[in-house]
């Protein structure tokens, strides 16, 4: 394939000057470290400790490279080839997600582009002698899945051991992935794991440093909870980190004590993992550089093609549009979209990024703010106080700086998504979002919210009224459902959690994300909660009212998160001029039991015209 970055690329890949030093990178990204719980687990903390981060230094330069050539917003529009078909798809249900023909028998294309469908008959006209034929043999087309919301910088703890709730549902099974890997370590290796959930890990606790020294005697221990703020660590690793009963706690972070000032391995806030993060091995710019390829070929393997990062900036601070770009030359089977981080802005405007810069492969079109944490870990911000505690979470930031933040980058023209979990955080947000449009109103801003969970009906219609939509992480109904029922929120909040059929009903367009790796990258998965509503803890429906139909669900991971993310001019559905983005699947997700449809397995991912996955 000769596509991207022949010619006229944006992201030329050159050395010339180095417009953002690590050094200077860092600190934007520790301040956006301290601001966030489940986007953000504080993994700029990561990066400074790591031995490669001169490694970055390669990479920097070329940050301000991707500002090189200007940037036209409307460069990328849908093109209609002329002549005859290269192939023509058919022989099975073909749903286009385009609202006048929403099914038809054939489709047809040439080059990277779809040229033509409809009826076999007519789609036929387009047949040459060299067209080829993929007979459908009864699988299903649509259009390539998106997943509006992930963080390629996860791929971070790829090689951790994964004790999460999702792949380790209960303590059992949790200890057993420790000891074997305990089991495993050769004396003085890190045994290291992420993911830890005490709040829906059935039977677990958080653990004590005597658990912990029992666990790995001989080797340093290092365990991350899902939500990023909360660490634990063995003897060894405190004594391989140097520290003692003596260290003073690191501003805004704890080396949680007990009562007579004694270590208890909890340690709080990255601040205070830094000192662990240092003596460990972590990945080199290359070894980055791979995992995020090998992520974006998983992804085509669940039929994506497209993703939307909702935090560019995170890792390495501007260096990470150098680090994706790099990737990207690599021409992976999916396409590339992103927000920048807020807390970055500094950095950003130095290098002189554009709203929109990039081309179809890969652009950045926003710009993201965290509102508040994380509901699970009780630092989402709500109305009313979380059950049975004397606390509803907090804002990271006074609404005052909220409203700043999203100013600063609505004013140059930017796209804004605002992470907010609570519902008073969603009342912030809107206030502010408000504020900022009625200085200076924008057509077609496509403003969001990330994940919106708590959303109240008044909400939805201010949504309504400002033009602002919500995108759902909708895996928290499967997975978080009955803790935030039974447990965390209570049912007057928890009725309110990922309303699809109520946000649809008041005139919202929605989208479905993963926020990989919160939850996995399956796009099928995510339109299946959606659909049933069912909790993975005593199988109850979460909610039944807001379920909603399948065609609908599928347009949340299709043309309508192609929307969100600023790219349904494109891709998203299937229509002449559009790139030949496309997901056969083994079945109709429209037409099994709903609750196979997570399991419908991809059979084929073809992204520009190009199969690029197999089953
Ligand atoms: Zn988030
Ligand atoms: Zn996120």
């Amino acid at each position: 394939m000769d596509f991207f970055y022949t010619k006229d690329s944006q992201f030329d890949f050159g050395l010339k000057s180095l417009a953002a030093p690590w050094y200077e990178i860092l600190p934007l990204a520790r301040e956006a470290s301290s601001m966030c719980v489940v986007c953000n687990s504080g993994i700029a903390t990561f990066f400074e400790a790591t031995a490669s981060r001169r490694d970055f230094l390669k990479y920097a330069g070329s940050a301000s490279a991707f500002v090189a050539s200007s940037a036209d917003l409307n460069l990328a529009q849908a093109q209609s080839p002329n002549g005859t078909a290269e192939v023509i798809f058919r022989g099975g249900p073909i749903l286009t997600m385009s609202e006048g023909l929403p099914r038809v028998d054939a489709l047809a294309i040439r080059g990277e582009r779809i040229l033509a469908i409809g009826s076999v008959q007519e789609v036929e006209t387009r047949r040459g002698p060299d067209t080829r034929i993929v007979n459908l043999d009864g699988r299903t087309l649509l259009p390539g899945l998106i997943d509006p919301h992930m963080h390629f910088v996860f791929v971070l703890f790829d090689d951790w051991i994964n004790v999460g709730p999702i792949t380790t549902p209960n303590n059992d099974a949790v200890q057993m992935k420790l000891r074997d890997a305990v089991h495993a370590a050769k004396p003085g290796d890190w045994i290291r794991a992420q993911q830890f959930d005490p709040s829906i890990t059935q039977g677990a606790h958080a653990p004590t440093l005597e658990e912990l020294d029992a666990l790995a005697p001989d080797s340093p221990f290092f365990m991350l909870e899902s939500n990023g703020h909360v660490a634990y660590v063995n003897t060894k690793a405190l004594e391989v980190a140097g520290v003692t009963r003596d260290t003073p706690d690191p501003p805004t972070a704890r080396f949680v004590r007990g009562p007579s000032g004694e270590l208890s391995g909890r340690i709080e806030e990255s601040a205070a993992f830094s000192p662990f993060m240092r003596k460990m091995p972590l990945p080199s710019a290359e070894e980055m550089r791979t995992r995020t390829r090998q992520l974006f070929d998983r992804a085509a393997a669940v039929g994506c093609t497209a993703l939307h990062d909702c935090g560019i900036g995170l890792f390495a601070g501007t260096s990470d549009l150098a680090l994706l770009k790099s990737v990207m030359q690599d021409k992976p089977p999916v396409r590339y979209r992103g927000m920048l981080i807020s807390t970055a802005m500094d950095g950003w405007e130095k290098i002189g990024i554009k709203p929109g810069q990039g081309d179809d492969w890969f652009r950045v079109d926003g710009v993201k703010a965290w509102s508040d944490g994380s509901n699970q870990a009780y630092t989402g911000y709500q109305r009313a106080n979380y059950l049975g505690r004397d606390a509803r979470g907090t804002l990271n930031y006074t609404p005052d700086q909220l409203t700043e933040a999203i100013r600063r980058a609505h004013r140059v023209g930017w796209q804004v998504g605002v992470h907010a979990n609570g519902d008073a955080a969603i009342d912030t947000t809107l206030a502010a979002f408000e504020a900022v449009l009625r200085e200076t109103p924008r057509p077609d801003h496509r403003h969001r919210i990330e994940h919106c969970s708590v959303l109240h009906p008044e909400q939805i219609t201010k949504m309504r009224e400002l033009g602002i939509s919500p995108s759902f992480l909708i895996g928290h109904v499967r997975w978080w459902g009955k803790a935030f029922r039974d447990r965390i929120l209570g049912a007057e909040s928890a009725r309110f959690y990922d309303p699809c059929a109520s946000a649809l009903r008041g005139g919202l367009r929605i989208s479905l994300h993963s926020d990989w790796n919160v939850t996995p990258l399956e796009p099928l998965r995510c339109v299946e909660d959606a659909v049933i509503r069912t909790m993975n803890e005593g199988g109850d429906v979460f909610f039944a009212d807001e379920r909603i139909a399948v065609e609908v669900a599928l347009r949340a991971v299709t043309i309508d998160a192609a929307w969100q993310c600023r790219m349904d001019n494109i891709v998203g559905s299937l229509e002449p001029g559009k790139y030949a983005d496309l997901a056969l699947l083994e079945r109709d997700p429209t037409a099994v039991d709903p609750t196979e449809i997570a399991k419908i397995k991809i059979s084929e991912t073809w992204f520009a015209g190009q199969r690029r996955h197999a089953a």
